[in-house]
């Protein structure tokens, strides 16, 4: 990725390796610019949504040169090895547009979609997450040092705010009735118990008492 200055030698601004987080000098993009195929990066219309819900590669080239890296907090994978999210989703009417489309590994996909992660995304691609634990953590596409015009705010056709869906959507994991020593204590109780009734079945019964004969005591002298 580079700007286009930079090919043409008006500018030293470096160029950015997508997927091996390195930078390529701008004397060495001038030099590989004539060899290399370029592809320019179409930026999005603004209001104009894609139809559908796969977005055009183009807009998903656009989508990861602003990103470069997941969205998630502290998550540095690869833009190019990442899922393009719809932050609204698509079926609640979110828009396939850049302004609500971010990357996403397929870790932090799953996460979001099971685990209860929200996000709300701002029209120059900032994201706001919010964790079932209530903390919020704010992320900025990738190319903010680099390359910032692909920041500049892309406004996409309005969307229905977002509301929690009917239920608890997010997976829970089920709720133990009793906690693991307390069945082991309820185990060992039964097997004591079960044990004490089989020595009970297997002992003979007592002989009853049988009174002491007068006839048999020796004499008194
Ligand atoms: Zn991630």
């Amino acid at each position: 990725m580079a700007e286009r200055a930079a090919l043409d030698g008006n500018s030293e601004r470096p160029g950015y390796l997508l997927g091996a987080d390195a930078l390529i000098p701008a004397e060495v993009l001038r030099d590989i610019a004539p060899l290399a195929e370029q592809r320019p990066l179409r930026e999005p219309v603004d209001g104009v949504a894609e139809k559908g819900y796969r977005p055009s590669q183009s807009l998903i080239d656009f989508v990861r040169a602003r990103d470069l890296t997941c969205r998630a907090p502290g998550c540095d994978q690869p833009a190019i090895d990442c899922d393009v999210d719809h932050t609204v989703p698509h079926s609640r009417g979110g828009s396939t547009h850049a302004s609500n489309l971010k990357c996403l590994c397929r870790f932090h996909h799953l996460v979001k979609t099971f685990w209860g992660w929200r996000d709300r995304q701002l029209p120059d691609g900032t994201v706001i997450w919010t964790l079932p634990d209530a903390q919020t953590y704010i992320t900025t596409p990738g190319s903010a040092v680099l390359f910032p015009t692909l920041l500049a705010p892309t406004v996409g056709p309005p969307t229905p705010p977002v509301c929690p869906p009917s239920g608890e959507r997010s997976l829970k994991m089920p709720r133990r009735k009793f906690s693991r020593v307390g069945n082991r204590a309820r185990y060992i109780a039964a097997e004591r118990a079960r044990n004490r009734q089989e020595v009970e079945a297997s002992r003979p019964p007592e002989k009853p008492a049988t009174p002491e004969q007068p006839g048999d005591d020796p004499p008194p002298f």
